[in-house]
């Protein structure tokens, strides 16, 4: 049972559960609104918005900020699908052989 969005749960806790969403901008803009308000007098709430800030900042430099472009994971696909086959003939050339398979 959440009461994360009861408005009579005590604000000190109501807050502090929803500081991640607010930085994630998941909570509404009139309760993000009322979190910074909050956190421009309360050093305890302050220091947790800056601490989780730092946090998802660290994630997201650590990832790759941008998603796979579409041809990229296209061709990755692609790439499951081709199988490249190299043999060398008996004369000692080498043949490369590269089949792809449009079946899923
Ligand atoms: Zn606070």
């Amino acid at each position: 049972m959440s009461t994360r969005n009861t408005p009579e749960v005590d604000p000190r806790r109501d807050l502090r559960y929803g500081l991640e969403e607010a930085l994630d901008g998941e909570v509404p803009q009139e309760l993000a609104e009322r979190m910074s308000a909050h956190t421009a007098d309360c050093p305890e709430c302050a220091d947790e918005v800056e601490r989780l800030r730092r946090l998802k900042e660290l994630v997201r430099r650590s990832c790759c900020d941008t998603p796979a472009p579409s041809e990229l994971r296209d061709r990755i696909a692609l790439q499951c699908r081709t199988v490249t086959v190299t043999s060398t003939d008996a004369d000692g050339t080498t043949v490369r052989v590269t089949r792809t398979s449009w079946s899923s």
